[in-house]
């Protein structure tokens, strides 16, 4: 009798069991990407100090999320996406350099959509062509929360388990506005989940919320775009759209970003970064050498080598003249901690000690900022702040660039880079900052092959 007991008590726990486990397995995932939205604007409206005043009550976070270099959209979200399964962009921005054809391509409406780039498609709700983009820049913040209402009644009327929503309204607010608009969608957003949780009672869901990148600024920005043009036209270069001479150089202004990238044969990438990186606005230029990167800045210039051993990433930062990534501070304490062997010191080091530095990460994001399009720059750059870089007369934030354009991302530096992370799925601890590359994983099983982002051994 007792066992019998014990045995119906047993098969009780265990079909318990199994109820709550295929509960868990039956939740939804939503996934909510907002363009451009900084970390502490989403710190600001999470602060626990402001009690029942807090937004997203019941999410752990936000995690400072250590965004791509470049930090803009179409290297950041593959580089988030990327490990489970969204392909890398064909450039920088829509306007870039194809290799394969040898000159410039995209930028226009036409080849919008003739062009592939993977994010575009990869989101059940995102943005729909130029013209959207155009319509939310007279009032991005209206017509951008008026879009993500639509987007969670599509969530809460789909069968799908997992459902991905992208705003790209949040990246006009920034832009023309400022980082302060996004407060606005976020009160907008908390409300929005709660009534979506309140229309399906028995389809119970779970929230991950993330940006791809901050936002810098707040004076007018210098545009230094004709600078640059001209020292390299001083230094003997061309600037074209095709590369046929030894002497050309492809320069491809689109947006107004901080960041910019030049295209030229292997034997001019030294020079051209030399003279790119002393232009009065630019920060520092990298390009890949046979073994490592190149750093150029006013403040100097250092190699940067990389290898991995047992699995772990190790860098070497050798400065030949300054200190172009301000880094060599960090060193003693490293040392101190046992993180540095033979002058190689450890990745997760470097990371946790540049998190919120000037230029967080700087050694894995420049590496992978020649990984993370198909068609990788020569020489690739970052404004200094107060400066960014970009075409007077195309795409839409140069057409409003046209006032003063303050706010604006794509450089290495903290404000431009850290987006945020924050999320109610269960058991998940939130660390302080993640690098782009591990951010979605702790909610997304890794792409088939694709456990982690790692450097290809090949040249491009
Ligand atoms: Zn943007």
């Amino acid at each position: 009798m007792a066992t019998r007991t014990l045995v119906f008590g047993l098969l009780v726990v265990t079909l318990l069991a199994a109820v709550a486990g295929a509960e868990e397995l039956s939740k939804r995932r939503l996934f909510i990407a907002l363009d451009a939205v900084p970390y502490q604007i989403a710190a600001d409206v999470m602060n626990p100090a402001l009690g029942d005043e807090a937004l997203f009550q019941g999410f752990e976070g936000p995690v400072r999320l250590v965004s791509t270099f470049p930090s803009s959209t179409s290297v950041a979200l593959p580089g988030i996406l990327g490990p489970i399964g969204l392909e890398r962009s064909p450039g920088y921005e829509a306007r870039f350099f194809d290799w394969q054809e040898g000159k410039v391509r995209g930028g226009g409406a036409v080849s919008y959509g003739r062009i592939e780039f993977p994010w575009r498609d990869f989101f059940d709700w995102g943005r729909k062509g130029v013209a959207g983009s155009a319509i939310e820049a007279v009032k991005p913040v209206k017509s951008g929360i008026k879009r993500l209402r639509n987007a969670m009644d599509d969530f809460v009327r789909s069968d799908k388990d997992e459902f991905w929503i992208y705003s790209a309204a949040t990246d006009i607010a920034g832009h023309v506005l400022s980082p302060q608009a996004h407060v606005d969608f976020f009160k907008a957003l908390d409300e929005m989940i709660l009534e979506a949780r309140q229309a399906s009672p028995d389809r119970p869901f779970d929230v991950v919320v993330f940006s791809d990148h901050g936002m810098d600024g707040g004076e007018p920005l210098i545009n230094v775009f004709k600078p640059a043009k001209r020292a390299l036209k001083q230094a003997g270069y061309r600037s074209k759209k095709r590369l046929k001479g030894t002497e050309d150089v492809v320069l491809t202004p689109f947006g107004l970003v901080s960041n910019f990238e030049a295209y030229t044969v292997d034997e001019n990438k030294g020079r051209v970064a030399e003279i790119l990186a002393a232009v009065e606005g630019v920060d520092l230029c990298a390009y890949k050498l046979e073994e490592g990167w190149r750093i150029e800045s006013h403040r100097g210039n250092a190699t940067l080598q990389q290898k991995e051993v047992d699995g772990e990433l190790w860098w070497k930062y050798e400065p030949h003249h300054g200190d172009p990534l301000q880094f060599q501070d960090l060193v003693p304490a490293m040392e101190e901690e046992g993180q540095v062997r033979d002058g190689w010191l450890s990745d997760a080091a470097c990371f946790e000690a540049t998190v919120v530095a000037e230029n967080p990460d700087p050694f894995y994001r420049i590496a992978h900022a020649f990984e993370l399009t198909t068609n990788p720059a020569s020489v690739i750059c970052s404004a200094s702040r107060g400066y960014m870089y970009g075409a007077p007369h195309t795409g839409v934030l140069a057409q409003i660039g046209k006032g003063h354009l303050r706010w604006t991302h794509g450089a290495l530096n903290r404000e431009a880079t850290l987006g945020f992370l924050f999320s109610d799925v269960a058991g998940w601890e939130a660390p302080e900052a993640v690098r782009f590359d591990r951010a979605i994983l702790p909610f997304h099983d890794a792409a088939e092959g694709e456990p982690e982002t790692k450097l290809s051994k090949s040249s491009q």
